[in-house]
Parts: C-alpha cells; structure tokens; sequence
C-alpha cells in the first residue's frame, strides 16, 4: 500500500533497494559495479557524481514535498541558483525583486556579469513595473516571497500569469516559506529553489540547496539543468542526502512550531515601545497580509525582521543583550537566531541600519518573548 499523505511519505519515502535496514544506510562508493553482460548489477547508477543512491532518495522527497516531478539536489542553494542563471546561456536579462536575498544579486554582480547577464530590480508588490521592466531578452522573472529580509509578499499567482504570457520562466526561491506554508508549482511558477540549508535541513548543520519542477517544463529547460547539475559537478556528498533526507521527516512536525512561535513574537514585539515596526506577514498590519492569506496555507512562516527604534548601533545592542536567541547569520534551524543584515550582508547590503532578522526556533515561545523582554528594556 501506497502513503497517502505527504507525513507518512517524508519518513517511508526511503525506498533505497537491495538491503533489509530499516534506516537506509550511505553509499559511499564513487562507482558502481557492472555484471559480464556490461549492465549495473544493481540500480543503474555508474558513478556518483552522476547519480547516487542516497541523493535519489533525497531528489524524490524534495519532489514530493513541491507537489514537483522531479527535483535536483545541489551542494548549496547558491550552486542550485547557478545552475539555473547558467541554464539561460549568455546574455540573458533577468528580473530581480528590490529585496531579494542579496547573495543572489551579488552572484550575478561579480560572477554572470563576465557572460554578459544584467538585470532590472522591480518592486514586487506592483506587477506593473515588473511587466513594464521586461525586454526582447528577458529571459527569467526571480520572485521571493516572503522576501529577505522585509519580509515582502509578491501575490506569485498573478505574477506566474504575467511571465506566462510574454513567454518568461519564473523561479521561485522558496526557502524562507517552505513547501509546508508555500506550493509555488501550484501557483503556476515554473522552477522551484531551495536553500536546503535552511527549514528543509532545520538543524543548522548540512548545506544544500535544490530545484523542483513539474512535468509541464520545457524538457530542453530542464535538460540543461540536469546537464548542469551532472557536468558541472556541484552536488551533495551521500553523507549530506542522508542527513537531509533524515531531517525531512521531521519536517511536518517543526513547521508549525515555527508558525506559532513566529505568530506570539511578532504580535509580542509589535506591542513594545522599543521597536518601530515589525515585518511579519500573519500580522493584519503587514502590507502583505492579504495575499500571503491567499497564497500561504496553515501559517505565515517562522521569519520576521523588526526595526528597532534609534541608531544601527542600538539595534546591534539589542542583538548582542539576547542571551537565548542566538547571534548568528542564517536561518531556519530549531533554535532562533537574530541576525544584524547590514553587517552580514557587508558592502552589498540595502537593508535598514536598524533592521534585526529573526529566525524564530521551536522552542518555548515564552522563554523567546522573555529573552526579548529583557534584551528590550535594558
Ligand atoms: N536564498 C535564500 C532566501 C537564502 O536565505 C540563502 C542563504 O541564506 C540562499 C538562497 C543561499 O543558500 P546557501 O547559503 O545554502 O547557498
């Protein structure tokens, strides 16, 4: 008998063939042995950078999870964002949003730009401006929602109809939603990114990144991302699929706590006299909230960034006088994290001076709110 729900198929989507473990164990062996007729004894993997018993296992979950046919597992989310930007070929220019997560930006600044890529950054709350920015080779329209790290919400549906009808590719990073609150495929979007690093991994301890998409892609589209992810070699060790694969079962579990704790913090903070404003998308006060209503099912996520009242230099006391949530860059892990991004984003950085990001963790929500409380009003 099949599973039926998406809880079930996370834990017994390990269907690694050819053992009696319950736990699948690591494969890892770079090749794999051929039989005297020249064919694989076993699964039809050749070589592991091609293909590999723990990353299949991983690369079917990941589908699943976006309601996808087929997934892509990548060393990094930036490497999974590479091959995509690779995959338009030279000269392409691309849609950004005004907020999206920088790193990407600043791949395309130091490294595409050689290959000729430019780009147009549009605000993504007014589809206008996206429609007017599109030129004769506009290749793709790259959409966060929410975005990182003012948490903007980009109505995606409508967008996805847009791209469709000048013939553009949409790609969704959809790292900070997670599949758990966000379907992009079912919006209509065409490929979908992860940082796996993040809610998908939910320990802090394994980089990764992923693509996903539906049958419905342009077989030429996603032949090239398959070449790109074989040739160019950027792949996750069978140690890290496994780790990964692992945490997946659990990922039903976690993002709910996430949602809930994000939800009492964000309506905590937002109530202090200390800070100016707070960027949650579950609070009827965010611009956003509306949409991300229609397009985030079971909850608004586990990130939020506030805006401390005075200097940048206030704001960095506040990070540092935290003494459970921890001061640390990314995000997505059980424990929370606050992070200062105009120092972690460097040079680079757009966002406020006295912006914090907050990565809400599943634990007690009430040790989170006191550590706030005491962070606050010293
Ligand atoms: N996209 C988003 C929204 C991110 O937050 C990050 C990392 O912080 C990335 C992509 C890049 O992922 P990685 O650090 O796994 O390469």
């Amino acid at each position: 008998m099949e599973p039926a729900y998406l809880e079930t198929k996370l834990i017994r989507g390990d269907q690694h063939a050819n053992h009696s473990a319950v736990v699948d164990p690591i494969s890892l062996s770079t090749t794999f042995l051929r039989g005297e007729d020249g064919q694989f004894v076993t699964s039809g993997d050749i070589y592991s950078r091609a293909s590999n018993p723990n990353r299949a296992i991983l690369e079917s979950k990941l589908a699943t999870l976006e309601h996808g046919d087929q997934a892509l597992a990548f060393s990094s989310g930036q490497a999974a964002t590479h091959t995509v930007l690779l995959s338009l070929g030279a000269n392409a220019h691309i849609i950004l949003p005004d907020d999206i997560y920088y790193g990407t930006r600043v791949l395309i600044d130091s490294v595409l730009a050689d290959f000729g890529f430019t780009y147009t950054i549009c605000d993504f709350t007014n589809l206008e401006q996206i429609e007017k920015a599109i030129q004769s080779n506009t290749k793709l329209v790259w959409i966060e929602s929410p975005s990182n790290p003012a948490l903007k919400i980009t109505d995606i549906e409508a967008l996805a109809k847009i791209s469709k009808k000048h013939n553009l590719l949409t790609v969704c990073d959809n790292t900070w939603a997670s599949p758990y609150f966000t379907k992009p495929l079912e919006l209509g979007i065409s490929i979908v990114m992860h940082s796996t690093t993040k809610y998908l991994g939910g320990h802090s301890d394994i980089l990764g990144g992923a693509l996903v998409w539906s049958n419905t892609l342009d077989k030429t589209i996603a032949d090239k991302l398959i070449a790109i992810q074989k040739l160019g070699g950027a792949v996750p060790s069978p140690f890290d699929c496994w780790l990964l694969s692992r945490s997946l079962s659990t990922f039903c579990l976690r993002m709910p706590q996430h949602a809930l704790n994000a939800m009492a913090l964000a309506t905590y903070l937002e109530s202090h006299p200390a800070i100016e404003t707070v960027y949650y998308p579950g609070l009827i006060t965010h611009s956003g909230h509306e949409i991300a209503k229609k397009q985030m099912k079971d909850g608004f996520g586990g990130m939020l960034s506030i805006i401390v009242k005075g200097d940048e230099a206030n704001a960095i006391k506040v990070a540092t006088k935290l003494q459970i949530v921890r001061n640390a860059t990314s995000l997505g892990g059980v424990e929370s994290l606050v992070d200062h991004r105009k120092t972690a984003e460097g040079e680079h950085s757009t966002s406020k001076p006295n912006l914090l990001r907050i990565s809400v963790g599943i634990e007690n929500v009430n040790d989170l709110i006191n550590d706030f409380k005491q962070a606050l009003d010293k």
